[in-house]
């Protein structure tokens, strides 16, 4: 049988069947669209009769040199049949004349990315026989100026401020500000003027012909895929570059035939708080892109409510059967012709973070959807918008507000004005400046300085604005509909009531609200306090297997990774804190102390400081386990660079011959210089620091035991947890764990106490992974330092290789992601999947976690449950996402079972 490129919007059931039942296949063979008409006409739904030509058909013809594959142009021929016999209409009939809409769909949505042409099927002939059958001239030469206006640019190439220049010459002429309230005379003239355009600039002539409309406009959506603002959109929104888009014929209604006819689109729930009320846009006499579009001020959509009361109770009625039947927020476009409903779209909404959680935990109120569901579909980067800066209140009060728009994406915005995307991307991406984005109204050719700015601003358009959906769908905090901001483009300048604002200006947007202020807000840390997330950042708890700890190493930090639910620290990095000022100068004359004797008394002095340090991190973590990594970089670090002291020598040389001050200087320089190493990362740190100079490490596993019998004595619950870095050798732990254990058992000997504790080491050599049967024979708990872990593996710099030709290799596609952003599975994932095993051979109950970056990113976290850590450690501001990766790892476990069963 002939391959099958067209299905009828009444043949989903072939569809489905071809697909093998797979709704997603489904999905990607009709597109988005497409597959949701097809449903629902299925569900009885009032869906405008056609059909949709299949993402193979696009695909088969792109990959032909733009030929249509064979049997292609006779199914769309034989299907138009049938939406004749549906209609009861002609396709270019005179008597009775058909009209169609050639509308783009891929599979995922791509907001005003690809191309639709309205009115296919309209000539002057049609038009004539249209105007008689509805009486209303003016409608009919309004739809036949778009069709030339949008065919010439959509699928001839005519440039589109042509067709607008007309436009506006007219609205001038007649002092009227919306196309709708041009006399109809003018309508007919714009009509031939259109045409005149299309003939001098391509040479070719309007096509009369319907067939010919219909076929060249199919070819122009086939074509719209590779378009380069659709290509640059899918590399941004992460969308296959090979699934093509399918092309829906759908029967012309019209919502710009009169009073009782109007257009308008609608979320099922509000997508930027994700509250249970329809949200959207609405518009009487119009059709579907002036909505969009934003060149006509929209109202809200519960204004029908007043204005059209039986078609509100109707349309509420299916966006409720929408939800139950999809299970999810839907998108909609619908028109009302002469007073009848009809449902041109609906497809899942694109939400903000804010509202994809609350809508997820509602819907698990509602009984739609599973605890496991709603943890399932939230994503990482849902959770992490809680986590970037709000506005300080008290500067926000300070501050100057200038106007209010509509709040359609949420978050907090500070940068310099700018008013086109060119400029917005140059400044963020070069200059490095924060850049608000200004416009009347934005369209997909702004979308890359959209998507490089900081916020964006707009004066004209509503909730459903190109604007807002792109801005949500970025997470980029937006207010659009500032009708207060009057914005002159060519003066790159925008004025509020009198007041003049200028390019660069720097200006807050507060997405949340809607508010706009002049100046910079200061903003502060967020903090996870929204209701829903904590539910459903609780229904992950309950769902993960894997302990999510933090890596803190102050007790600030470590309050903080508690109040986000971090159930432990899994790395105290205990070095940061010997660079604190007062410290510094004491730690230097312990590195150069000539004599034991000297270089205790530096010791002694930095043990009550280190005792604070880790007083203030068992309170904060009182019950839970903290693990203090005791030193692990190169003493250098601590000391002037030597670049630094050789010009301070070379300059006192000359200017203070024979000073005390250039005799010490010379001192450091040749203590820094005899400690020089020419690859310090693989030179004398961590554990082998620890034996160079043993008082070091005793004097912080002193510190750390003074402190926790102090704190048991107080009545916390402290259970320390003694990391020894960059282990090797067995032997190494041999003598440097047993010297610290010794001072351990000292320290509760004297305290007449004894405390919960364990030693352990962290596993970043590659050697340490491969012997990690030898050496969980005396580490009592494992951690990954996957930093070092994937240096050593690859052989590759972590200071260096993301400045330079790390991003070349991921850029040439020589490595599939950056092994320091997500565990190489394949390399480092192998080593540590064999220390886990060997380890774990020796001794069956060994603790084994992660610490490396890679404990925050949400892959590695599904890699570290399917290695069976025992737990993830990460910075406190990625513990919400990792609790919520933890949950995933196992619903994705699960799933994979459920397939292979
Ligand atoms: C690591 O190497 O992954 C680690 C956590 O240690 P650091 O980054 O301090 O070297
Ligand atoms: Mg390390």
């Amino acid at each position: 049988m002939a391959k099958k490129w067209v299905y009828l919007f009444n043949e989903v059931d072939q569809a489905e069947a071809y697909a093998g039942g797979d709704w997603e296949k489904v999905r990607s063979l009709l597109g988005g669209k497409g597959a949701g008409l097809a449903d629902m006409n299925r569900g009885q739904l009032p869906v405008p009769p056609g059909f949709t030509v299949t993402t193979e058909a696009c695909n088969a013809y792109l990959a032909a040199g733009e030929q249509f594959p064979a049997g292609l142009w006779d199914q769309e021929l034989a299907a138009m049949k049938e939406v004749e016999r549906q209609t009861g209409k002609g396709f270019g009939d005179p008597s009775n004349p058909l009209l169609v809409s050639c509308r783009s769909g891929a599979k995922f949505s791509m907001p005003g990315m690809m191309d639709t042409v309205l009115n296919i099927g309209l000539n002057d002939a049609t038009a004539q026989s249209m105007v008689a059958l509805t009486g209303n001239e003016r409608f009919v030469y309004d739809s036949y100026r778009r069709l030339v206006q949008m065919f010439g640019s959509v699928v001839m190439g005519v440039s589109k401020e042509d067709f607008e220049k007309v436009l506006e010459a007219y609205r001038h002429k007649r002092g009227v500000s919306n196309d709708a309230e041009l006399p109809i005379d003018d309508l007919k003239t714009i009509t031939a003027e259109f045409k005149t355009i299309v003939r001098a600039a391509t040479g070719r002539d309007f096509p009369s012909d319907p067939y010919e409309q219909l076929k060249l406009a199919t070819e122009a959506v086939f074509k719209s895929w590779n378009g380069k603002r659709a290509f640059d959109y899918r590399n941004a929104a992460k969308i296959a570059h090979d699934l093509g888009t399918a092309v829906n014929i759908v029967t012309m209604v019209f919502g710009n035939m009169g009073q009782d006819c109007g257009t308008g689109v609608l979320t099922t729930r509000n997508v930027s708080d994700g509250s249970q009320e329809i949200e959207g846009d609405f518009l009487i006499n119009a059709q579907g892109e002036d909505v969009v579009s934003g060149t006509r001020q929209t109202l809200r959509i519960a204004e029908m409510k007043n204005l059209m009361p039986e078609l509100y109770v109707e349309l509420g009625n299916i966006c409720r059967q929408l939800e139950k039947y999809y299970r999810e927020t839907q998108d909609i476009e619908f028109t009302i012709e002469r007073g009848k409903l009809w449902m041109l779209q609906t497809r899942n909404a694109k939400r903000t973070a804010q509202a994809a959680i609350r809508i997820a935990v509602d819907m698990v109120g509602e009984g739609l959807i599973s605890k496991d569901e709603a943890v399932w579909r939230v994503q990482p980067e849902h959770v992490d918008f809680y986590l970037h800066p709000q506005f300080d209140a008290g500067s926000r009060k300070k501050a100057n507000k200038i106007a209010v728009g509509l709040n359609v994406s949420p978050g907090a915005a500070v940068g310099q004005i700018t008013f086109d995307a060119d400029t917005a991307e140059r400044w963020a991406k070069e200059d490095k400046k924060a850049v608000i984005m200004v416009r009347q109204e934005t369209t997909p050719n702004d979308v890359h300085g959209m998507l490089a700015a900081k916020g964006i601003l707009t004066s004209r358009g509503g909730r459903t604005s190109h604007a807002a959906l792109v801005a949500r769908q970025f997470g980029i905090p937006a207010v659009v509909g500032a009708s207060a901001l009057d914005v002159d483009l060519e003066k790159r300048q925008f004025t509020v009531d009198g007041a003049v604002y200028k390019e660069g200006d720097w200006f807050s947007l507060d997405g949340s609200t809607g508010e706009i202020y002049s100046g910079q807000i200061s903003t502060v840390p967020p903090e996870v306090s929204d209701p829903y997330l904590l539910k459903l950042l609780g229904w992950a708890d309950e769902i993960r297997r894997l302990g999510v700890w933090a890596n803190a190493d102050y007790p600030a930090d470590a309050q903080r990774a508690r109040s986000f639910g971090a159930e432990g620290i899994g790395l105290c990095r205990t070095e940061h804190m010997f660079f604190e000022t007062e410290r510094l100068p004491i730690v230097q004359r312990m590195i150069l102390a000539k004599s034991s004797s000297e270089r205790d008394e530096s010791l002694a002095k930095l043990l009550p400081f280190q005792r604070a340090d880790f007083d203030g991190l068992f309170r904060a973590m009182d019950g839970l386990p903290v693990t203090i990594r005791l030193i692990d970089p190169p003493m250098h670090e601590f000391l002037p660079s030597q670049e630094q002291l050789l010009v301070e020598v070379t300059e006192l040389r000359l200017t203070k011959p024979g000073s005390t001050e250039l005799t010490e200087k010379e001192k450091l320089l040749s203590a820094v210089q005899g400690m020089h190493e020419a690859n310090p990362m693989l030179g004398l740190r961590g554990v082998r620091l620890g034996i160079h100079i043993p008082e070091l490490t005793r004097m912080q596993v002193r510190a750390i035991f003074e402190a926790a019998c102090d704190c048991a004595g107080d009545g916390i619950d402290v259970h320390p947890k003694v990391m020894i870095p960059l282990t090797s050798h067995i032997n190494e732990l041999k003598v440097q764990q047993t010297a610290l254990e010794e001072e351990a058992r000292q320290v509760m000997a004297e305290k007449g106490m004894t405390i919960d504790y364990q030693f352990g080491t962290m596993i970043e050599i590659p050697r340490a992974a491969v012997t990690a049967g030898a050496i969980a024979g005396m580490a009592q708990f494992f951690s990954f330092g996957t930093n070092d872990l994937t240096q050593m593996t690859y052989g590759i710099s972590r200071d260096d290789a993301e400045k330079g030709f790390l991003i070349e290799y991921i850029e040439k596609k020589i490595l599939p992601e950056n092994p320091f952003a997500s565990i190489d599975e394949d390399g480092v994932g192998q080593l540590m999947d064999m220390a886990v095993k060997a380890g774990r051979a020796t001794r069956p109950d060994l603790e084994v976690g992660i610490c490396g970056e890679h404990g925050g990113d949400p892959k590695s976290v599904d890699f570290c449950h399917r290695t069976n850590l025992n737990y993830v450690s990460c910075s406190p501001f990625r513990v919400p996402i990792a609790r919520l990766a933890a949950a995933q790892a196992v619903l994705r476990q699960k799933l994979a079972l459920s397939v292979e069963k």
